[in-house]
């Protein structure tokens, strides 16, 4: 489903990542795990051009998304992404937080944005929310309603960069256990995280990442376990 070669990205001369290839099948979860400034975060937004890469290739459900004739716009519709701060917009409700996107990029009409707005609410368990504003939600509500909104769109992929990270501990649980069902639904997902008990109960592959570079991959029982390369086990070591 998303298939990444060769690829480099700098900013000026700091050569972030420095040659990448990943591939993510279908119904796929790939946790990428590694140390602060790593590139993690940059692999993501390459994957859905919010960042230009600068060398090699990305394809997304067969379309090369690094093609220059490319369809930005409808090349992020088919890619949804979680960040670690919510980002809903503030002012409108948390239904019109879902709607809103899907008629302005979807063209969707109301009636039918409203019902996909309806159905996504409950897959994150917040149907009683739906005429909150944001800011009478707590950090996991919007965040469940983030997701929510990015499933709206009818993604083929999600990413998730850190989706966690800007939660109290006691918050944390509740979106892990949407990311888990929605796993367990099939969907493609990678996701950038430090949450290891995630990485090794949901995600099919764990890739460590140092120096924009993947050090090591493969299932979290190995990857995480039983690290082959000492970078690896440095990283594990301060984190566990
Ligand atoms: P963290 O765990 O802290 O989120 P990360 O692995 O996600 O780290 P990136 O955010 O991808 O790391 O950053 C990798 C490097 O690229 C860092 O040195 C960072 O300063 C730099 N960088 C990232 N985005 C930009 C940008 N827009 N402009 C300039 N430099 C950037
Ligand atoms: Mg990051």
């Amino acid at each position: 489903e998303i298939e990444i070669r060769g690829l480099h990205k700098s900013f000026g001369d700091n050569h972030v990542l420095r040659g990448i290839d990943l591939d993510i099948a279908r119904g796929e979860v790939v946790c990428v795990i590694g140390p602060s400034g790593s590139g993690k975060s940059t692999l993501l937004r390459c994957v859905n051009l919010l960042e230009e890469p600068e060398r090699g290739q990305v394809f997304v459900g067969g379309t090369e998304v690094t093609d220059l004739d490319v369809d930005i716009d409808a090349v992020r519709r088919r890619i949804g992404m979680v960040f670690q701060q919510f980002n809903l917009f503030p002012h409108v409700s948390v239904t019109a937080n879902l709607t809103l996107p899907q008629r302005r990029v979807l063209g969707t009409d109301k009636a039918r944005a409203a019902a996909v707005a309806r159905e996504n609410l409950e897959r994150v368990g917040l149907s009683d929310k739906a005429d909150a504003f944001p800011a009478q939600l707590s950090g996991g509500q919007q965040q469940r309603v983030a997701i929510a909104r990015a499933l709206s769109m009818g993604p083929e992929v999600m990413l998730f960069d850190e989706p966690t990270s800007a939660l109290d501990p006691e918050l944390v649980g509740e979106v892990l256990s949407v990311m888990r069902v929605l796993a367990g639904e099939g969907m493609t997902m990678m996701v950038v995280t430090h949450e290891m008990t995630f990485a090794r109960e949901v995600a099919d592959r764990v890739v460590f990442m140092d120096g924009g570079v993947i050090v090591e991959q493969g299932p979290a029982s190995q990857v995480i376990t039983r690290p082959q390369h000492e970078r690896t086990r440095n990283f594990l070591n301060r984190i566990l």
